[in-house]
């Protein structure tokens, strides 16, 4: 399978965090690069595709890019053109569609007129518009506040139990298999109401989808002739196989020192995809169900995608528990237990040598957003590797 050349740099891993080094290694150093993924595709877990039906799909769940590091976004437009696409979030309360994060317009239809206004007033009053503030400072004022009305703080108590119950809890119970208690409230709390009229999910400066996809953005970084890229290949094969300086690993770290200290937990998901034959199936890309059904939410690609097709496709999305081997590891588990175990993992990377370098959500067990992987490869290589 792999060649008998010799390589400054084996990458293990095709995402985004592999891709980026790979094209920064080979384009501004001359190096000569071999970057492999264990998985049939590139992209990591950004990777799209066409379904059977002809419409694109996010295999591991939608992917919405947004940032606000314009060197970012310079970075990665010279390998894209972009489709302008600003991401909405809808959840079912109470048998309606309302938007997430909780805002101001959701008031007006959760609520009685009277109770709506009352509730924008006090909220606009106390914390000012365009704020996001979380649930947790709400209690506080309602326990703490001096300068509020005893009805003022009622309010707020009452409204941050209402977003507590029915917006977050029953989603995050299904999202980790743990309740918000056991998570505690560095997660519970920082759950936000939004004071404004926005009802984008996002409010980064930059917003939108590679215009042919993910896939093809990270086939144009990988387009160098010093690059080399290996599919359904393994780090452990091409370890003993390939000749190469220095190896930058993005894959498990705990699996890169053969689980020692124990398994890092995650959280895996199940996605099931169903094409129907009607132009549109929700009215958003995103429609969350926090206290109804198993499934978390429902993602209909070609609000985001913008594609122009006779079908559509969804997906909808279990979380499950993560076993190795069975299913995908996605998000790291947001306890402290997790991160004092990550802790021992990082120890031993000074161990490896200084012949490897770690990057990437899995090798630094962290939950980036796809500019935040770019970001971080982009300050390894300057750091790292160009200094
Ligand atoms: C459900 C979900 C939705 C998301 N939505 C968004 C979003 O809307 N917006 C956003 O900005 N971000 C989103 N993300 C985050 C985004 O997926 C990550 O930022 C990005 O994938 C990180 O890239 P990476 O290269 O670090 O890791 P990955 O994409 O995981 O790539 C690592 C690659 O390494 C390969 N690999 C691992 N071990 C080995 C080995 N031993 N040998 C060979 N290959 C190996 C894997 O097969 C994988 O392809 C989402 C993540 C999930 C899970």
């Amino acid at each position: 399978m792999f060649t008998s050349k010799r390589y400054d740099f084996l990458i293990v891993g095709a995402g985004l965090t592999g891709a980026v080094l790979a094209e920064r290694l080979a384009s501004q150093l001359g190096r000569r690069v071999l970057i492999i993924d264990r998985r049939a595709h590139i992209a990591g877990n950004a990777h799209d595709r066409l379904d059977d039906f002809g419409v694109m799909i996010h295999q591991y769940g939608p992917h919405l890019f947004h940032t606000n590091s314009s060197d970012v976004w310079a970075y990665l437009s010279a390998f894209t053109a972009w489709h302008p696409y600003e991401h909405r979030v809808l959840a079912e309360i109470d048998g309606q569609c309302v938007p997430v994060p909780f805002n101001i317009s959701c008031l007006h239809s959760l609520f009685p007129k009277a109770q709506a206004t009352r509730l924008e007033s006090l909220l606009v009053r106390r914390y000012g518009m365009e704020r996001k503030v979380p649930i947790l400072k709400l209690r506080d004022d309602a326990r703490e506040a001096q300068d509020l009305s005893k009805e003022d703080r009622e309010d707020l108590r009452w409204l941050a139990d209402f977003i507590y119950d029915k917006v977050f809890h029953g989603y995050t119970t299904k999202q980790w298999g743990l309740t918000p208690e056991e998570l505690g409230p560095s997660i519970t709390g920082r759950v936000p109401i939004h004071v404004s009229q926005d009802d984008r999910y996002f409010q980064d400066t930059y917003q939108a989808l590679p215009q042919n996809g993910y896939t093809a953005l990270v086939r144009s970084l990988l387009q160098h002739e010093n690059i080399d890229l290996e599919t359904s290949a393994s780090f452990v094969d091409a370890e003993s196989t390939v000749s190469f300086d220095h190896l930058i690993y993005t894959g498990p770290i705990d699996e890169y020192f053969d689980y020692s200290h124990g398994e890092l937990p995650y959280r895996s998901l199940r996605f099931d995809f169903e094409h129907i034959t009607e132009p549109f199936y929700q009215q958003a890309t995103q429609v969350n169900f926090p206290n109804t059904h198993d499934y978390t939410r429902i993602t209909e690609f070609k609000h985001a995608t913008g594609q122009q097709s006779d079908g559509t496709t969804i997906a909808r999305e279990y979380p499950q528990a993560h076993v190795r081997g069975e299913n995908e590891p996605y998000y790291p588990i947001p306890l402290d237990t997790s991160r004092r175990l990550y802790d021992k993992y990082a120890q031993e990377v000074g161990k490896a040598g200084r012949h490897v370098t770690f990057a990437g959500r899995l090798a630094d067990y962290k939950y980036y957003n796809m500019d935040q992987a770019v970001g971080r490869a982009l300050a390894v290589f300057r750091k790292q590797f160009a200094a």
